[in-house]
């Protein structure tokens, strides 16, 4: 049986009064709130099986490693990728792109080569590029959105020649909500020789991932929006393109003999996990997933539609508000601007009245250069959040904007 009452008592962040009201948390694009079993996990790792893992003989160490290569089994499991050495751990998204950044280029890339991104990007998918494009004299080209922030997918087409070598996108905005047509994308991209890499940030904690469905080449996510600790993420790769890269940082389990006269890295994943991993984080990583799993996907996605839906419609019925973003294929958040009332001042009523909104340029900067506008204001769901908040969340909406106009 799926029940939000029962899921609220997974967490107990949510119980909390802030300023003597009770929490509404609407900020889960940015990051979501930890249910019990992760936090279990967490504390049991600690207190009983800690030690630094692989090469270690002992006991614990041999405990901590099989638990950390379980996780990487379950989390393989989880977005169906064919074998578990194609699950690298990292701290999160932003350093998943950045290894792929890094990587993929020195591999693949000379003077004068392309890349393309697209408007929507989060900056994580931006400057990791740009950073490299400096160096290697590289060329990065864009997407354009179309008036219902979507892709257009007509000007994705025209950007590709001879020169081509990535695409990057995201699979869900963190702005929009815009859920992006990746099987297309990466047919596309195909079809003319080239890779992509999908960041699913946004699209991991709502919908169904299964990398070889999607076909795609890389793809990268965070722990901690999908109930899993801060510090852990994941970068998944096809083995053979993973195979061709050189590796993206130097030290501890990547190497596999080194002297001064040269190194020799090991195997995958390892050769892309260099230093000490999160092996806490690995493990609570897949727990969340577990967590996921035994809730349904199909419930949390149909619980999750229902919330932005009823959230949609009741923006829709009040006076001056404009949703931007309106494609008919969204997911998590809405953003919206109210008049010509600063978002900053709208999410600091708000907060008074205990809801956690996020407001300004959501770390997409560009998209709201082409927009127009400084910021917005973000509502975010999780699998936690109820219909009663919502309407919490529009009366408080209805006070402030009143106060402010
Ligand atoms: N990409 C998208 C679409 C995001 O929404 C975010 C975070 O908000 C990131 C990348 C960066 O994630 P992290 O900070 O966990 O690396």
């Amino acid at each position: 049986m799926f029940s939000v009452e029962e899921i609220r008592k997974d967490f107990p962040i949510l119980c909390q009064k802030v300023y003597n009201k009770p929490l509404v948390y609407f900020d889960n694009a940015a990051t979501t709130q930890k249910p019990n079993v992760v936090l279990e996990k967490i504390q049991g790792a600690y207190t009983t099986q800690n030690a630094n893992i692989h090469r270690g003989v002992h006991f614990l160490s041999q405990k901590a490693t099989e638990e950390h290569e379980n996780a990487r089994a379950y989390v393989a499991q989880y977005i169906n990728a064919p074998n578990p050495c194609e699950v690298i751990f990292t701290r999160g998204t932003t350093e998943a792109i950045n290894l792929v950044a890094n990587s993929f280029c020195e591999r693949f890339c000379g003077e004068g080569d392309e890349i393309i991104l697209s408007e929507m990007e989060h900056h994580s998918n931006i400057v990791p590029w740009q950073l490299v494009a400096e160096k290697k004299g590289l060329k990065l080209k864009v997407v354009k959105l179309n008036a219902l922030g979507e892709l257009d997918l007509e000007h994705y087409e025209s950007l590709f020649n001879e020169k081509t070598k990535i695409v990057s996108v995201a699979h869900v905005s963190n702005v929009l909500g815009t859920v992006n047509p990746i099987k297309t994308i990466v047919q596309i991209a195909h079809q003319k020789g080239v890779k992509v890499l999908v960041d699913g940030a946004q699209a991991i904690p709502h919908l169904e991932v299964d990398v070889q469905d999607l076909d795609v080449d890389f793809y990268a996510f965070s722990g901690h929006k999908v109930y899993a600790p801060t510090g852990i993420g994941v970068l998944y790769g096809k083995e053979e393109l993973l195979n061709q890269l050189p590796p993206y940082q130097g030290g501890g389990e990547m190497i596999d003999r080194v002297s001064f006269g040269g190194t020799t890295y090991n195997e995958l994943p390892y050769k892309f996990e260099a230093g000490t991993p999160d092996y806490v984080g690995s493990t609570a990583l897949a727990e969340a997933l577990r967590y996921m799993t035994a809730l349904g996907l199909e419930n949390v996605r149909k619980h999750e539609r229902e919330l932005l839906s009823y959230t949609t419609q009741r923006l829709k019925e009040m006076e001056g508000v404009k949703i931007i973003g309106t494609s008919c294929v969204k997911s998590g958040a809405i953003s919206f601007i109210v008049s010509d009332i600063h978002p900053y001042d709208i999410g600091m009523l708000l907060d008074k009245l205990g809801i956690a909104v996020r407001t300004g340029h959501h770390c997409a900067q560009p998209l709201m250069d082409s927009l127009g506008i400084s910021g917005t204001v973000r509502v975010s769901f999780a699998v936690y959040n109820t219909k009663t908040e919502i309407d919490v969340f529009i009366d408080a909406l209805k006070r402030v904007t009143a106060m402010l106009s």
